[in-house]
């Protein structure tokens, strides 16, 4: 590490804008470490809110508000992408804030960041960026029997700001389904992405300091189901090793280019039955921990929670460890509607938690949150054996009893 860094040690106050179960992960390992924690968010019931020192319950760009965090804090990070970059540029003025405004910017907006993923030479989905009537029109524009639209058909159409967990996307075979669907989005911004056959999803979570240092988490495998990550495996052997190198390498030129400091990470498609199969195409980008990260926090040395720790107080970053390996099942709000087998009811019960974690190696995190909803994240099941193998059969037994489709 330079040494113009001065790092911030345990007993300084670290902020977070966002409530959520991101930021209440964050402080817990923030308060493990020995420092003082402080979240901006405006439900005062907010999951990191509730277990944080200072909880200011404000908007995000409530002046007043923003002007307590800065008080308050040495150093700001966020755990949402969404959080207006005006707060963000607000606390700048007065202390350290990671990842920078301007990054956080290339991550609300697809459109920028798959210019940005072109940009560091990253294959990205064919896709088309619809801004105005105009962009969709020429889209349309029939050409000797063809529209370019037909080249990204069947695609689905993502709104280039705000959208997560699937939410703000539609799927679009033909022309007629892409107008009607743009006018079903609002007519925003938008980007038309070509549907891929995928092998696999995979993503990496980097984290890189002030000083340029950078270490990362192994590739993790993804389950995706209805647009919403439900499966995340890590060990040895997931992928290809040759596909796991070009992920992380990919990943680190992604963070190096926007000269990030903080905890990022980056999705992946796996190309199938085409002639680039094998191909890693790169989704998407998140600006600070993810949901496939979680099994770190019990399967590696450092968790990416601690990453985030560490590159927001200037510590120094050494490179995680996987000592076990690992399966995350995610713990949809729908669990609490149904029992093994059966189907959806409308009481809602809590799920068997004595049955689970009578299994070897069953880690439960929950949220805090007090109502289930369908689709509502409300924690996460880490699982972790001696073999893969072991872990996996694990990981299935858990999702038996939780009523989880086997994967
Ligand atoms: P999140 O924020 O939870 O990661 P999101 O709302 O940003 O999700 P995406 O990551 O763009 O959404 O897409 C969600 C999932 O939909 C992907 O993980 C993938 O399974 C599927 N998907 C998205 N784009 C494509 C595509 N071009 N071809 C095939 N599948 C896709
Ligand atoms: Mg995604």
């Amino acid at each position: 590490m330079s040494d113009v860094l001065k790092p911030l040690l345990p007993g300084s106050t670290l902020g977070v804008l966002g409530g959520g179960q991101l930021g209440r992960m964050w402080a817990h390992t923030a308060q493990r470490m020995g420092f003082l924690t402080a979240v901006l968010d405006p439900d005062a019931q907010s999951p990191a809110g509730l277990v944080s020192h200072r909880h200011i319950h404000t908007d995000y760009l409530n002046p007043a508000g923003l002007k307590q965090l800065a008080a308050v804090c040495q150093a700001v990070t966020t755990e949402f992408e969404n959080v207006p970059a005006g707060a963000l540029a607000q606390l700048a003025a007065t202390l350290s804030v990671s990842p920078a405004a301007s990054a956080v910017a290339v991550a609300q907006d697809r459109a920028r960041e798959k210019a940005h993923f072109v940009n560091c030479g990253v294959p990205v989905a064919p896709h088309a960026v619809i801004d105005t009537p105009a962009q969709l029109a020429d889209l349309l524009a029939v050409t000797a029997n063809a529209a370019q639209a037909d080249t990204l058909l069947p695609g689905i159409l993502k709104t280039s700001r705000m959208g997560y967990d699937g939410k703000g996307q539609l799927r679009v075979a033909t022309r007629d389904e892409l107008n009607a669907g743009w006018a079903k989005l609002g007519q925003v911004p938008c980007v038309l992405e070509k549907m891929l056959p995928l092998a696999s999803e995979c993503s990496v979570i980097v984290a890189r300091g002030r000083d340029g240092a950078m270490v990362n988490l192994p590739v993790q495998r993804n389950l995706h189901r209805d647009g919403i990550l439900a499966v995340t495996e890590v060990f040895a052997g997931n992928v290809p090793e040759a596909l796991a190198q070009q992920a992380i390498t990919a990943a680190k030129a992604v963070a190096q280019a926007l000269s990030y400091v903080g905890v990022l990470c980056v999705e992946f498609f796996v190309l199938a039955n085409s002639a680039q199969e094998g191909q890693l195409v790169v989704n998407e980008i998140a600006p600070r921990p993810h949901n496939s990260g979680h099994y770190s926090q019990d399967a590696c040395d450092v968790s990416q929670f601690e990453l985030q720790v560490r590159t927001m107080a200037d510590l120094p970053l050494t490179q995680p460890r996987q000592h076990s390996p690992a399966f995350m099942l995610n713990l949809l709000g729908d669990l609490w509607f149904k029992q093994s087998g059966s189907e959806p009811n409308s009481l809602q019960t809590e799920p068997a938690w004595h049955q689970v974690l009578a299994l070897p190696g069953t880690h439960l995190h929950l949220y805090g949150k007090r109502e289930a909803r369908m689709g509502r994240k409300m924690g996460h099941l880490n699982i972790t054996a001696a073999t893969p193998e072991a872990a996996r059969a694990v990981a299935l037994q858990a999702a038996a009893i939780l009523g989880i489709a086997p994967f």
